[in-house]
């Protein structure tokens, strides 16, 4: 297809767990081979901080002896098994052209490359996968190294590598994720001024994307990018999605405020009370 030179070129980065699925690909993984305690593993390794934020599984499969038996296969069979989100191969299709802007979309996670290629079958091609890679052991079939990681400051060296191959400009870049993995990158996407959806309630997130949107459909991702960067208005928004056979209910828009309210001591009341008597400045 030939490139029209009017078309605006965009980047559209996605993190994978729980962003475009349901459930971490973690559990999913562990439930197919038949490995409990997940959950409590991921936490011990997070306490500790030895690895980058959603880096762990990567870790677990490498070191942890349970994990050992994992084979190829098995991530691919893993990934099978995940619940994704509703209509990701129509976002990828719509995002080809909306009024002359052009999404290129892609996704990047620290979930191993076969789990999310196996679950992404026919809906996202390979090559716009970037998953955490292993190097398997040609006589055993073995994990034996990690090639990399794409979790915390990975996800950035993705995003730049994409960027300069592709020649994107730095603002048009849209990147959407839901946790604690993903804040290096949002942190990068909103200084080069980009723009940064959040898809969960993780107050890590939120307080960094310039957008959160909670729904089971990938599609609502639509609406921040269109009002934000095509610029419509709610009413236009509307319309393109019963265009395309669907309808926006209960779009809501809330803000969010989070506080916590306890008990103040008399000292703290004083010195409240001394610093709204003070004149400004
Ligand atoms: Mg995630």
């Amino acid at each position: 297809m030939a490139k029209d030179p009017r078309t605006k070129e965009y980047l559209l980065l996605s993190d994978f767990d729980q962003t475009l699925s349901f459930n971490d690909s973690g559990i999913v993984l562990s439930e197919s081979i038949g490995v409990e305690g997940f959950p409590e593993r991921i936490h011990g390794l997070s306490e500790i901080h030895l690895v980058q934020q959603g880096g762990e599984l990567s870790y677990l499969l490498l070191h942890d002896p349970e994990y050992r038996r994992v084979r190829r296969e098995h991530l691919v069979e893993a990934g099978k098994q995940i619940r994704l989100k509703e209509n990701i191969k129509l976002l990828s299709e719509l995002l080809q052209d909306i009024e002359g802007h052009r999404f290129s979309f892609y996704v990047v996670s620290a979930a191993p490359q076969e789990v999310i290629q196996s679950a992404l079958e026919g809906v996202i091609p390979a090559d716009h996968i970037h998953g955490t890679r292993f190097r398997y052991d040609p006589e055993t079939g073995e994990i034996a190294s990690i090639i990399n990681v794409n979790a915390g400051y990975g996800k950035v060296a993705v995003l730049d590598q994409l960027r300069e191959s592709l020649a994107i400009a730095q603002d048009r870049v849209v990147y959407v994720g839901d946790g604690s993995s993903d804040v290096h990158v949002m942190l990068h996407v909103n200084r080069l001024e980009g723009l940064t959806i959040a898809v969960s309630e993780n107050k890590y997130i939120t307080q960094i994307a310039r957008r959160t949107i909670l729904s089971d459909d990938a599609l609502s991702v639509l609406v921040p990018i269109l009002e934000e960067i095509v610029g419509w208005n709610p009413a236009r928004i509307h319309a393109f999605f019963e265009a395309h056979g669907f309808l926006l209910r209960d779009w809501e828009r809330v803000r969010t405020d989070l506080v916590t309210i306890c008990r103040a001591t008399e000292p703290e009341v004083e010195q409240v009370m001394t610093a709204a008597q003070a004149p400004p400045g």
